[in-house]
Formats: structure tokens, C-alpha cells, sequence
């Protein structure tokens, strides 16, 4: 199930110029109604169902399906951020509730690079990063009369 806004819970990040959930989403899929304050996500097909929305939303107001592998299937999972860790509560079918935490990194928000130690960086070379750090140019084809 892609990201689903609960209504009752969104208020809009308060009206900020860009709401958390349009702040984080890698694929800027969230937008917010600006008559009603209510976000929602305008192309559940392209949603990766990363969890990120999920988890930076102050008011817990939007649910991803869990996956298999940390809940079981049908059960809702919920986020509590905190300074060091984020509580996770997962309400099973059956109405049991589990919660668990798990610790969140430590690197200050904005300087994650991925790509600091990378050696090919020209965006404009039409090349791999990988072909650049080797050496390659770009072949034009030519026409042949
Ligand atoms: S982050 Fe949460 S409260 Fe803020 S606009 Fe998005 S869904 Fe609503
Ligand atoms: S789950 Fe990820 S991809 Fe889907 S809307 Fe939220 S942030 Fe965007």
C-alpha cells in the first residue's frame, strides 16, 4: 500500500511554506491542499513505500503497509520519532500490540553526502560517474554518406 494521509490527523505541518512530508519525500510525491490543510500523496503508483514521510510526520498522520519482514502481514506500524530512536508500534490483526525501537544515525540533518568520495562528477559528461573516474569520453556517432 503506497503512503495514505489520515485526514483527521494531518494539519498541514501548521501551514510552513513546505510541509515535512513534501520536504522528505525522495520522489516529491506529497503536496498539500492549501484550502484544507490536509496533505496527500498525488501519485500513489510511484510511491516506493520507503517510510520516509512515515517517519518524519509530527503527527503520525500517514500509513505505509508494513512489510513482511519486521511485522506481520495486515498489521499497521507507526513511528514515534524521538532525539535517538524511533518506537515503532505495530498493531497485529488479531488487536496485539508490539512496539520495539530501534536507534536512528547520528549525522546531522543535510550532511549526508553519498557521493563525496566519488570521482566522476561532471552531471553535464553524458557519462556513468564510473566511466568518467576511467578515463572514457564520449564517442559522437558520425553520418556516413
Ligand atoms: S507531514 Fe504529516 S502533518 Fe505535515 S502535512 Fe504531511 S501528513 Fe500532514
Ligand atoms: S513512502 Fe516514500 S516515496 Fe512514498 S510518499 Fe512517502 S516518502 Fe514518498
Amino acid at each position: 500500500m503506497p503512503s495514505f494521509v489520515i485526514q483527521e490527523k494531518c494539519d498541514g505541518c501548521k501551514g510552513g511554506e513546505k510541509t515535512a512530508c513534501m520536504y522528505i519525500c525522495p520522489n516529491d510525491l506529497m503536496v498539500l491542499d492549501a484550502t484544507a490543510m490536509k496533505a496527500y500523496n498525488q501519485e500513489p503508483d510511484q510511491c516506493w513505500e520507503c517510510f520516509s514521510c512515515v517517519k518524519i510526520c509530527p503527527t503520525q498522520a500517514i500509513e505505509v503497509r508494513g512489510y513482511s519482514d519486521f511485522v506481520p502481514l495486515g498489521s499497521s506500524v507507526m513511528p514515534m520519532r524521538g532525539t535517538e530512536d524511533v518506537m515503532w508500534t505495530c498493531k497485529f490483526r488479531n488487536g496485539t500490540i508490539k512496539r520495539f525501537k530501534f536507534p536512528i544515525r547520528t549525522t546531522p540533518e543535510g550532511a549526508a553526502n553519498a557521493y563525496e568520495s566519488l570521482v566522476g562528477k561532471d552531471l553535464d559528461s553524458n557519462l556513468l560517474a564510473t566511466e568518467e573516474a576511467d578515463g572514457k569520453t564520449l564517442v559522437t556517432p558520425q553520418a556516413t554518406v
